[in-house]
């Protein structure tokens, strides 16, 4: 598996020197960074974050304040990527006020095709641009920017099959780290724009990885997720004889008091020997993200899924046969085309037999580039009607569950404060539902008991099951 040479990153650090250098003279910088999709992206705007912090930026979360913004762009949702164009639009005010603020924009967006032309043509004011097989080279592709004047837009093309391990990275939760175990994608679901954007299938060798679990245990991460596109074909074309399970199980053996997760998974892919290694580790949490999108086998063909709906509910009965507690939630795509009512009715029929802890739905939006794209479409009323339909369906369902834990006392790694009540402290259960409650801070980063005293549809109340713990993880 072909990887950025280690001669070729050391540049990139010989570049963030000089970015440094040239800089010198300007006191304090700042930079931000607009995250838009999904946890990859998310990863990825951490490593953009270690190299700026290396050249000198401190990393902020006012734009205003910023000498350097970078857009990191998703092109899988339709809304994400209009999301990202208006806001570039609003930094042109920002940066008609500071001249010498950079505007980059980057990410899955800007490696579709006309995306950096459009781009270049229209926004005069974004300096750099850079596609995600380009992230590396952002010192690089800073330090022309700031050394000639000129713009430099680099979308890159043909490059996916290569990994750069070595960059320098800033979490951006101290409990939660999110590590990369692939990259890409083979599938080619016929909605997904992601082969496209971010090439095909590659792994990190496995040391790459667990040496990063490693360094996040030992800074404090709680919870380690591990990332890919499709992380059950972890290995394919690297090793012959290590796949994911065995990458699970090595990562349980670091040393450490944590927690493992994962996503993206495939179906098609999900083996019985991952379900066992899940069963039998107790770092593993018994939590796992699914994808369905739909629940029709005529639907499911028509996106190249490969599965079928029985195939899926015999997956799901097999994971629960191991694991019995086990909270499964999932993707779903409302109205693909060519969805019937009987197709849609295929999916509510799904979702009410599996009682997921939770749905991300969506309206499907055609993204330009793939299958799908050309197929004839839904009426929006349709799609619309279908998934509000589908979410009232849910909800009734999660609200029900909800409502049966309360007066049961549940483990929850605490967040930090509540973003709409800073009287309260606010957490995560290991099945992923949020429960806000009062407590001091020392308990942040602490797994600790709540008892549950009221549910919602989407968030648990509670009390300290004993105030008396302050800070001591259960
Ligand atoms: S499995 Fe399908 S939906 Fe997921 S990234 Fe690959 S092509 Fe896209």
């Amino acid at each position: 598996m072909p990887r950025i040479s280690e001669s070729q990153i050391q540049a990139q650090y010989d570049f963030m020197s000089r970015v440094r250098e040239i800089n010198s003279h300007r006191g304090r910088l700042a930079a931000y960074i607009k995250t838009f999709g999904c946890q990859q992206n998310e990863a990825d705007s951490e490593e953009l974050a270690g190299m700026l912090t290396l050249m000198g930026y401190d990393i902020e979360n006012d734009a205003e304040n910023a000498d350097i913004i970078l857009i990191n762009t998703c092109a899988v949702r339709e809304h994400a990527e209009s999301k990202a164009m208006s806001i570039a639009g609003r930094f042109k005010l920002l940066k008609a006020k500071k001249p010498d603020m950079i505007i980059g924009v980057c990410g899955c967006m800007v490696t579709q095709e006309g995306v950096s032309a459009n781009l270049k043509e229209k926004y005069p004011y974004v300096d750099i641009l850079f596609g995600t097989s380009e992230l590396w080279r952002m010192p690089e592709i800073l330090y022309t920017r700031l050394s000639t004047g000129k713009r430099v837009f680099e979308p890159g093309k043909g490059r996916y099959s290569d990994i750069a391990e070595g960059l320098p990275s800033v979490r951006s939760d101290r409990y939660r780290a999110y590590i990369s175990v692939m990259y890409g994608c083979d599938n080619f679901c016929t909605y997904c724009v992601v082969p496209h954007v971010r090439g095909r299938e590659r792994s990190r060798e496995r040391e790459a990885v667990l040496a990063d679990v490693r360094k996040a245990v030992s800074e404090g991460a709680r919870e380690i997720t591990l990332l890919g596109q499709n992380v059950n074909s972890y290995g394919h074309g690297l090793y012959e004889d290590y796949d994911f399970a065995d990458l699970l199980r090595d990562v349980c053996a670091a040393d450490g008091d944590f927690t493992v997760r994962f996503m993206t998974s495939h179906p098609k892919d999900m083996t019985d020997r991952l379900i066992s290694v899940m069963a039998a580790e107790p770092k593993v949490s018994k939590a796992l993200h699914l994808p369905l999108q739909s629940g029709s086998d005529r639907v499911l063909r028509a996106m190249n899924r490969v599965y079928k709906r029985d195939d899926y509910l015999a997956l799901v009965s097999r994971i629960r046969a191991a694991m019995p507690d086990i909270a499964l939630t999932t993707d779903i795509i409302v109205g693909f085309p060519g969805e019937t009512e009987e197709d849609f009715l295929d999916t509510v029929d799904i979702v009410k037999r599996v009682k997921y802890d939770n749905i991300y739905s969506f309206i499907y939006s055609p993204r330009r580039g793939t299958p799908a794209a050309d197929m004839e479409q839904l009426p929006y009323e349709i799609k619309v009607d279908r998934y509000q339909r589908l979410i009232a369906v849910q909800s009734e369902m999660e609200l029900a569950f909800n409502r049966g834990l309360e007066g049961s006392t549940i483990e929850v790694l605490v967040e930090g404060r509540s973003k709409t009540d800073t009287d309260k402290l606010t957490g995560r259960t290991e099945r992923g539902k949020l429960v806000h409650f009062s407590g001091p801070d020392c308990l942040i980063g602490q797994r600790i008991g709540v008892r549950i005293t009221h549910a919602e549809t989407f968030a648990l109340y509670g009390e300290l099951l004993d105030t008396s713990l302050n800070g001591s993880a259960l």
